[in-house]
């Protein structure tokens, strides 16, 4: 049987963290499964891209990834003590869970899930607090995100909606 690893974020936007952390998973597993997390939420200031942005930032920087992957959109919802029912129901299965957020880790070790917490590759700039920071603020933040991201971002206008959306009227 497969193992498949899932690996979940709000990728607002992808980065380079994230993709160092999925080179990393695609020697582990058979297969990977991603989930945008926060697929309801676009256009405000600390979740300015759509699911539909985030899964082609990720799907076009993965292209080269070797492993096998599936691009899942999954919406919150009110009780955090039903979502990871609420995972497993739009997911394909899987058998271990990647991430270092702490109330996902919480929430899959308490259904007894695998969770495995991933490397940190420099924190303080790979982070999309600091990429939105720096979009807002006119200053550069092309080379902490994989090319195709600055493409995907360039063909939506991301910035200036950003810098639109974080306006006051
Ligand atoms: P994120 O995009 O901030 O991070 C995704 C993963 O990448 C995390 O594990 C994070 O630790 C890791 N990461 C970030 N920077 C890194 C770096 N530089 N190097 C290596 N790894 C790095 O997303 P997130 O906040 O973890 O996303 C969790 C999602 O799950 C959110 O969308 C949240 O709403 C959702 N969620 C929903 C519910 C609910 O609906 N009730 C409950 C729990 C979680």
């Amino acid at each position: 049987m497969k193992s498949r690893g899932l690996y979940v974020g709000r990728f607002q936007p992808y980065h380079n963290g994230h993709q160092s952390v999925l080179n990393e998973v695609s020697g582990e597993v058979d297969e990977i499964i991603i989930g945008v997390g926060s697929a309801q939420m676009s256009h405000d200031v600390n979740n300015p891209f759509t699911a539909g942005e985030r899964v082609l930032m990720i799907t076009r920087s993965l292209e080269d990834l070797g492993c096998p992957f599936y691009v899942i959109p999954i919406e919150d919802i009110q009780r955090n003590a039903l979502w990871v029912a609420h995972v497993r129901s739009i997911a394909p299965p899987f058998d271990h869970v990647y991430s270092s957020n702490p109330l996902v880790v919480q929430l899959f070790s308490e259904s007894g899930v695998d969770v495995i917490a991933p490397r940190m590759h420099m924190r303080h700039d790979h982070s999309g607090t600091e990429i939105r920071r720096r979009m807002l603020n006119n200053e550069p933040w092309e080379d902490l995100v994989p090319p195709a991201v600055v493409e995907v971002i360039e063909e939506i206008d991301g910035v200036n909606r950003l810098i639109r959306i974080s306006g006051s009227d």
